[in-house]
C-alpha cells in the first residue's frame, strides 16, 4: 500500500509534468500530504472521502485513486531535492507501533515567538507544551544578526529572559521555560552575541544561515562550529529544505565524530520542509556516538505536533534512548549542558 509520502512524491512529480493551474494544486497536495493527519490506504480502508483532506478536491482525490488501485509497479526513486521526508501519518503510524519510545519525551528544543518571526508568545507556547505533557520547552528566538527573522539582540535577550522567569513562576512546579536562543553562525561557525549573554541562557543552539548553496566539501565550518565554545548543539546542520534547497555536503562521519568526542548534539529539526538531520545522516550519527536534540523549529503553537516526524526518524536510525536530549529530565539536561561548560573553563 502506498504511504503518505509515496504519494507526496508522485503528486509532486505530477505537478512538474502539469501544466496551468494543475501544478499549483498538486504541488499545494504533495506539501500538504507530509501533514495530513492520517494515511490515505486509512481513509480509504474506511470508504471516506479524501476530500476530508487538505488539498485534495474532486479531481485531485481520483487521481490519488488511481494510483490506489493501480500502485506504480517499480519502486518510487525519489529525486535529492525531496528524498528522505517522512510524512506525519507515516510517522505516527510507526510511533504507535514502539509506544515507549515516544514516552520518553519530555521536552522540545527549538522554537520562536513573536520575539523574533514565530507568531506565539511565550505563554502561548508554553501552553502548548504543558498540553502536551512535556516538562520543558526552549524557546530559540534568533539572534541579532538574522535581520530577516528580526533576531533579537542582548538587551532583547535580557528583556525575554525575564518574562521567561515569569512565565515560570506562574506555571509553577513540573513545567519550566528554558532560556535558550537559535544563535546565527557565519561559515566560519562564529556566533554573532557577547559569549556573556549566552552563557545566562540555560542552553544555546547554533545553526547556520548562510552561504547554504555551495556544492564543496563544508566539513570545516561544522568542525568549527562544533568547537565554538559558546553552543551546545548545532542546529539543521544541512541546512536543506524540501524541493527547494539540497542543503550543504561534508564529511559527515568526521563531524559527527566531533560532536561525540565533545559531548554537544546534533539536532533534528522536526520541520516538515527540514526535517534535517534525515534518516541517512542520523544512521552515521549513531555509529559515531553523539548526541541527539529534538526541536520543531514551531513558528507556531500547533506546529508542536512536528516533534513526531523527528521522533520517528530518531526510531528508524536506532538511535539509543539514552544519547536524545530531550529524553533526559530537566536536571539531566541542565548537568549536561554544566559540564560542557566546565570543559570549556578547564581548557582555558
Ligand atoms: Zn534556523
Amino acid at each position: 500500500m502506498l504511504s503518505n509520502s509515496d504519494l507526496a512524491e508522485l503528486l509532486a512529480r505530477e505537478s512538474e509534468r502539469e501544466s496551468g493551474i494543475l501544478v499549483r494544486a498538486y504541488r499545494r497536495a504533495a506539501r500538504s500530504a507530509f501533514l495530513w493527519p492520517e494515511q490515505v490506504s486509512r481513509l480509504i480502508a474506511e470508504k471516506r472521502p479524501l476530500s476530508e483532506l487538505r488539498s485534495i478536491g474532486p479531481f485531485i482525490s481520483k487521481r490519488i485513486q488511481r494510483w490506489i488501485d493501480r500502485p506504480p509497479k517499480e519502486k518510487i526513486s525519489v529525486p535529492p531535492i525531496r528524498r528522505d521526508f517522512l510524512a506525519l501519518a507515516d510517522a505516527r503510524v510507526l510511533l504507535a507501533k514502539n509506544p515507549d519510545w515516544s514516552k520518553q519525551l519530555r521536552g522540545d528544543l527549538q522554537m520562536h515567538t513573536r520575539y523574533s518571526d514565530g507568531s506565539g508568545t511565550i505563554r502561548e507556547m508554553a501552553a502548548a507544551g504543558s498540553e502536551r505533557d512535556y516538562e520543558y520547552i526552549a524557546i530559540t528566538d534568533h539572534s541579532k544578526g538574522l535581520k530577516i527573522a528580526g533576531g533579537i539582540d542582548e538587551a532583547r535577550l535580557a528583556k525575554q529572559a525575564a518574562e521567561i522567569a515569569k512565565t515560570n513562576a506562574r506555571a509553577g512546579n513540573g513545567f519550566t521555560v528554558l532560556s535558550s536562543i537559535e544563535l546565527n553562525l557565519n561559515p566560519r561557525g562564529e556566533g554573532d552575541m557577547d559569549p556573556k549573554a549566552l552563557r545566562q541562557l540555560d542552553v544555546v543552539l547554533g545553526s547556520f544561515h548562510s552561504v547554504l548553496r555551495v556544492k564543496h566539501d563544508q566539513t570545516p565550518r561544522y568542525l568549527a562550529a562544533l568547537r565554538n565554545p559558546d553552543i551546545q548543539t548545532l542546529g539543521h546542520p544541512r541546512g536543506r529544505i524540501y524541493n527547494y534547497r539540497l542543503g550543504l555536503t561534508a564529511d559527515w562521519s568526521r563531524v559527527f565524530a566531533e560532536a561525540a568526542k565533545l559531548g554537544k548534539a546534533v539536532e533534528i529539526d522536526c520541520y516538515p520542509d527540514r526535517q534535517d538531520l534525515n534518516l541517512a545522516l542520523l544512521k552515521i550519527v549513531r555509529r559515531e556516538g553523539c548526541r541527539i536534540s529534538l526541536g520543531t523549529d514551531a513558528h507556531h503553537s500547533w506546529q508542536l505536533a512536528f516533534i513526531e516526524l523527528g521522533l520517528a526518524a530518531a526510531l528508524k536510525a536506532k538511535i539509543p534512548a539514552e544519547r536524545i536530549i530531550n529524553f533526559m529530565s530537566i536536571l539531566q539536561l541542565k548537568q549536561w549542558v554544566a559540564s560542557l561548560r566546565a570543559r570549556k573553563r578547564k581548557r582555558g
